[in-house]
């Protein structure tokens, strides 16, 4: 039995379309028929259909699909096309090339959901439901954005994403390459620009050189190892937990390189990296949130202490930059409260956690303060470092009881 779809389900929607009663049966023996200027269509056509239906759709003059460019069609403009599908015959017409291949994205939409999905061989035969469809697109700019400067994508995903982008005939695709999480976009003229990591050297005025903080550079690497574990999304609690995790493991390596214990260390960040004349110790302070500035220029740290003044907003994709200050003190509280060097317990809790596979990628600051009580008692056992955790959770008022 051929495989046919159970309706005119199309998207988007023809601009006019009637159904016609009957069905156009499709199967190897079909043959394609590309009038002058159709072939790029009838190309188009075999490598969408051809492999996952099993049709080889072979070029001949008798073909019972014809593709067809014809100038008197202009109306329909440069994406417009007309499709008809008889009992026996298709016959997709346009005046520009355009307009077929988008007409292809329609015979593609008409066949059953199995002929889209690569790889799979499908039945001998397959049927096009009988329609008459008068094709021209609303909008002339049909775009969708990728952000790729923060999340990277494979390159099978951003071909199968173009695939799918053309199948709903939008016809631009935005690719988000620069931004200040990353540069994705090659320069000729400066090819390491995607290849290594780009600091700042500062204005002067209010920024130093940013290599100046080993912490920020680690932090920086942090991201690294965080975009292939747990990979958490970059927005809301799961994007301050990601910044969080930077900053612990910016200020694990900083502590680490100077052999400070967790008493010693000044739990800044980017100490040194503000200009002389400005009022303020360090970017962010994982001690004392809220406290690493206070600058006429630079406006005060918003960074709060404790869930009691979590901050609401829509900027800094939805506070990553600034409720980090919650999981970072708790993380600062453990490491104080457990004593010696930080790296080898408390850090050793928050990495088991970033790396065990358990957090997902949208977890909120109560899912990681679980798993970290997870964590502790897995690694330590009934000692003293799974209450400590509980503690620093409960002191900047994230829960833990599930
Ligand atoms: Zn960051």
């Amino acid at each position: 039995m051929p495989a046919s779809r159970p309706d005119l389900a199309l998207l988007p929607r023809p601009s006019r379309m009637s159904s016609l009663g009957g069905r156009l049966t499709l199967d190897r023996d079909t043959t394609v028929r590309a009038l002058p200027g159709a072939e790029p269509a009838a190309d188009l056509l075999r490598s969408l259909v051809g492999p996952a239906a099993g049709l080889p759709l072979a070029p001949s003059p008798e073909g019972r699909i014809v593709l067809a460019l014809d100038e008197q069609l202009g109306g329909l403009g440069e994406e417009g096309y007309g499709l008809t599908v008889s009992p026996q015959a298709l016959l997709l017409r346009a005046a520009h090339p355009t307009g077929l291949l988008r007409g292809v994205q329609t015979i593609r939409q008409l066949l059953p959901a199995e002929a889209l999905s690569g790889g799979v061989r499908g039945p001998g035969s397959w049927e096009l439901p009988c329609v008459e469809i008068t094709d021209i697109p609303e909008l002339p700019w049909r775009g969708s954005l990728l952000d790729v400067a923060r999340h990277f994508r494979p390159m099978d995903y951003l071909l199968r994403y173009v695939d799918l982008l053309a199948l709903h005939k939008l016809n631009t695709l935005h690719l988000h390459l620069t931004d200040d999480q990353g540069w994705r976009m090659p320069v000729d003229a400066y090819p390491r620009l995607t290849e290594q990591m780009v600091f700042g050297d500062g204005d002067g005025e209010i920024f130093l050189d940013f290599t100046y903080a080993i912490d920020v550079i680690a932090h920086e690497l942090a991201h690294g190892l965080t975009q292939y574990t747990a990979n958490l999304r970059y927005e809301g609690q799961s994007g301050a937990l990601n910044e969080s995790v930077s900053d612990v493991f910016g200020s694990l390596v900083k502590q680490y390189s100077l052999g400070q214990s967790a008493e010693q260390a000044d739990w800044l960040i980017g100490a040194g990296l503000l200009a002389p004349r400005v009022s303020g110790d360090a970017l962010r302070s994982m001690k004392a949130p809220g406290t690493a500035y206070d600058d006429d220029v630079l406006g005060k740290d918003p960074q709060p202490a404790s869930m009691e003044e979590y901050v609401e907003t829509e900027e800094d994709n939805g506070g990553v930059h600034i409720n980090s200050g919650i999981p970072n003190r708790a993380f600062y509280l453990l490491a104080t409260a457990l004593g010696g060097n930080a790296w080898e317990r408390a850090g050793q809790i928050w990495f088991d956690v970033l790396t065990g596979g358990e957090l997902t990628a949208t977890a909120d600051f109560a899912e990681f303060a679980r798993l970290t009580v997870a964590a502790a008692g897995d690694r330590f056992g009934e000692r003293g470092e799974r209450e400590a955790v509980l503690k620093a959770w409960s002191e900047v008022g994230v829960p833990t009881a599930e």
